[in-house]
């Protein structure tokens, strides 16, 4: 008799980006220890995945724990979605030490976190805040988001502290993460459309151009070649914005591209059902958008999946203007690209590994602990039931929002059985995690593009 594993999940087509694997998977302690033929294994825990798919714990580089829910309740709610990896973006606001907030943070998330997490730093005064990037890197976080947009509301990173943070951060070896809009051109058009007295539910995706979002990609790319700094922009909305991509990544510079299911999944006419709900930054944009989005996820110019999960409060009736951005995205993002990618045949099993898994574990240097199903890797792993018909609602999520912009959204495709470190989490629609669980992550996020770019 061969040993007995701690646990064995049997049975199910184990997913790699090149390849998928009818196997039985062998976990000892936090680790996978042996991948062997289908029903080849025994153990003492024995989780039938037959005709399921067994992925890869989602990586999810983009989340927002400050809203509704907090470093805790994320975290819960991130894992009942398949997530087993979070990357928080630990938002430094004026006046803040960024410093002072990442200790803050990991200290919190790690007697609260249900899952493993890593963070990004957040600056929102970057002139002053830089000079903290030094001491940031030797808490383990190498990757820093700053905000070419909201100059209105003080927020924005001009060219100077963004050429002073990306000349520290490319010395140092991390990477800088962009919210890519050009703010002082969207703040002129939002004045105007104010000055007119415009409908600005109607005149929305005025407010965030495709061609504002392209401008900042172009211009933050090429300042972060000329510093030597990696780019990563998050949530990336429109074609235009892919078609500077392309343009960046066939001249070979450093620059990760995300989106988000939002993107994938919704098109800017959902406002006119949720109003201020749908609202989200940069905006939901044209099914013409959606399709370019999609097309390079196919063709590989889309990296990562980001949930960008922030629930705001806002109600349907809210004035529109004044309405935060934000929604609830964590716990849908699986079910939700899996639904319009995999059973529209745009994408396979094996594109879901590499955008929401393998891509963001090898960016951020987390892999092959993260990323992979692989003999020796954390067994972080989600079992999804393709044959799983149901409709999400907000009643049925583990957000504390009271909404979702997919409600009433019929799905086929749902996560089963959730495993952070070995340990089963979800099982049955029951949560078994122990909050402080979680582990922090250092991040070695320039470490890839040492070893795939010339600077
Ligand atoms: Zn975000």
């Amino acid at each position: 008799m061969s040993s007995k594993y701690d646990v064995v999940i049997k049975n199910g087509f184990v997913v790699y980006p090149d390849k998928t694997v009818l196997a039985d998977v062998g976990i000892n302690g936090d680790s996978i220890a042996k991948l062997g033929p289908a029903d080849s294994l025994s153990g003492t825990k024995v989780i039938n995945a037959e005709g399921c798919y067994v992925l890869p714990g989602l990586i999810d580089p983009h989340t927002h724990p400050v809203y509704l829910d907090n470093l805790q309740d994320l975290s819960k709610t991130a894992a009942w979605g398949g997530v087993t990896t979070v990357i928080h973006y630990a938002y430094a606001k004026p006046g803040q030490s960024l410093l002072q907030i990442i200790k803050q943070w990991k200290e919190e998330a790690g007697k609260t976190s249900y899952i493993d997490f890593a963070l990004h730093g957040g600056l929102f005064e970057t002139i002053k805040q830089a000079d903290e990037l030094p001491d940031a890197f030797k808490e383990g976080v190498t990757s820093f988001k700053m905000f070419l947009s909201y100059a209105k509301l003080g927020w924005m990173t001009d060219d100077y502290a963004l050429t002073k943070a990306m000349d520290i951060i490319g010395r140092e070896g991390g990477m800088a993460a962009l919210h890519a809009e050009n703010g002082l051109a969207i703040d002129y058009i939002q004045d105007k459309l104010l000055a007119e007295k415009a409908d600005i539910t109607e005149r929305f995706l005025e407010t965030s151009p495709a061609l504002a979002e392209a401008e900042a990609i172009f211009r933050s790319v090429y300042l972060g070649r000329l510093m030597k700094c990696p780019v990563y922009i998050p949530h990336i909305s429109s074609r235009e914005a892919m078609e500077v991509i392309e343009y960046l990544k066939s001249r070979k510079f450093p620059v990760i591209a995300e989106t988000c299911p939002q993107y994938l999944s919704r098109t800017w006419d959902i406002l006119k059902e949720f109003g201020p709900l749908g609202k989200v930054g940069p905006a939901i944009k044209t099914q013409d958008d959606q399709d370019a989005l999609w097309d390079s996820v196919e063709n590989k110019l889309i990296d990562t999946i980001g949930s960008d999960h922030a629930p705001k409060p806002k109600k349907i009736d809210d004035n529109f203007f004044d309405a935060p951005y934000g929604t609830p995205e964590i716990e849908t993002m699986l079910a939700n690209v899996w639904h319009s990618g995999v059973n529209s045949g745009k994408i396979t099993p094996n594109d879901i590994a590499r955008i929401t898994s393998e891509n963001s574990a090898r960016i951020m240097g987390l892999f092959p602990k993260k990323g992979r199903l692989d003999e020796g890797s954390d067994a972080d792993i989600v079992v999804f039931d393709p044959a799983k018909q149901w409709t999400i609602s907000h009643t049925n999520q583990h957000t504390n929002a009271s909404y979702s912009i997919f409600e009433g959204r019929e799905i086929l495709g749902k996560v089963d059985t959730v495993l952070s470190r070995g340990k089963v989490i979800i099982e049955n629609d029951t949560f078994s995690g122990q909050a402080g669980d979680g582990k922090f992550h250092a991040t070695k996020s320039g470490e890839w593009f040492k070893n795939n770019y010339k600077f």
